[in-house]
């Protein structure tokens, strides 16, 4: 039986010139997420999928480590095709290694024993088929870490662009300047996982909070549509000052940038703080909200937020979204996104017209996925 790391190893393929440079002694720089790994020979980076085998870079190939169709608002993306279906895929691995992650399974499996994730065999046509077959709109790279799996993502999202959908990132935002210009003519959506605003979190956390800052700031320079996530996790990140330097960043980038507050439950290795509670949402949302960003959510503890599920006019205060979780409870923007009552244009990527919602809670696919499991152990 092949183990897990032999299955991967056969699903590669070389890098994409734009993704790595050659140093000495066979060495090779990959530049698909900011750690920047100079990467001996016979090596794998800190990611363990990208590896160098005699002077080249692999990198994961033909495989998913899952597939899901969900309401886009589950991303979370607020602003972008209120109720579409969104198609979500990853591969394995990941950049980071949070304790608290809620994709562990997916995206710790090459570290983790535990992680167990029998892979899909997959082709592009194959997801992009499925995604239309269940009715998605937009493809979403996540579950692992997306920015490590890059060349496997625009292999996929050409095809979606070639069938009509629209393209995401559900990412940490753990970016260079390369991954990003190698991502720019194909992605449509980018949501930022931003886990602090303290270095020393981060590196806790296996990275470095600039190169994250340096994401954020490429990204909504390069014009895709971007929104921010923010994990409130009692005693780790949760500090009015730290929350408030945050939430003054992303003012610093655009008001506009919807910002998304969630509540964090116990999972993975992180079981000592308590679970957020209402009160410290409605806190962290009401600190963003006076350092002047326009959108500021509450996710995670559905009818407990008072209005922070809802998208509200930024000058006339009237609700042009109606949300309990991912459900859109009613709509009001017009077809070219701007409020009916004063014409102020709302930011955002917005469907001519509203395709209504999926009715079902919890929401069921119409169809179950078609791919194929791979025998792994
Ligand atoms: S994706 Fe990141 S962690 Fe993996 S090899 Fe490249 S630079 Fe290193």
């Amino acid at each position: 039986m092949l183990t897990l790391r032999e299955i991967l190893d056969e699903r590669v393929r070389e890098a994409a010139p734009e993704l790595v440079e050659k140093l000495d002694r066979n060495r090779i720089r990959c530049f698909s997420c900011g750690h920047g790994c100079p990467i001996p020979e016979g090596q794998p980076g800190v990611c363990k999928v990208r590896y160098n085998k005699g002077g080249k870079l692999y990198v994961p190939w033909g495989y998913v480590g899952g597939v899901q169709c969900d309401p886009i608002e589950k991303k979370p993306f607020f602003h972008a095709y209120p109720g579409a279906l969104a198609y979500s895929f990853g591969m394995l691995g990941c950049d980071l290694h949070c304790s608290y992650c809620q994709n562990w399974v997916t995206s710790q499996a090459l570290r983790d024993p535990s992680a167990v994730s029998p892979p899909l065999e997959a082709t592009p046509k194959q997801l992009v088929a499925d995604a239309l077959r269940q009715g998605g709109k937009v493809l979403v790279s996540t579950y692992n870490e997306p920015l490590i799996t890059s060349e496997w993502a625009v292999a996929v999202f050409k095809e979606a662009k070639a069938a009509g959908l629209l393209t995401a990132f559900v990412s940490n935002g753990n970016g260079t300047p390369q991954v990003l210009e190698f991502l720019r003519p194909w992605i449509d959506l980018y949501k930022v996982d931003l886990k602090s605003f303290d270095d020393r979190h981060y590196r806790s956390l296996g990275g470095r909070l600039a190169p994250i800052l340096d994401t954020i700031r490429r990204l909504y320079e390069m014009g895709i549509w971007l929104e921010i996530v923010t994990l409130l996790i009692p005693g780790f990140n949760d500090s009015d000052d730290e929350l408030r330097q945050l939430a003054e960043f992303l003012v610093s980038v655009s008001p506009d940038i919807p910002w998304h507050v969630t509540a964090f439950h116990k999972d993975y290795k992180m079981t000592d703080p308590s679970d957020t509670r209402p009160e410290d949402l409605l806190r962290a949302a009401e600190i963003g909200q006076r350092s002047g960003l326009h959108f500021v959510y509450a996710g995670n503890l559905p009818g407990m937020v008072s209005d922070l599920e809802d998208t509200r006019c930024l000058k006339c205060g009237k609700v042009l979204v109606k949300r309990y979780s991912y459900l859109v409870q009613d709509y009001r923007l017009t077809p070219d996104g701007s409020c009916p009552h004063c014409g102020t244009r709302i930011p955002g990527r917005w469907a001519r017209q509203f395709d209504g919602q999926i009715a079902s809670v919890p929401f069921l696919p119409r169809e179950s996925s078609r791919l194929f499991t791979i025998v792994s152990r």
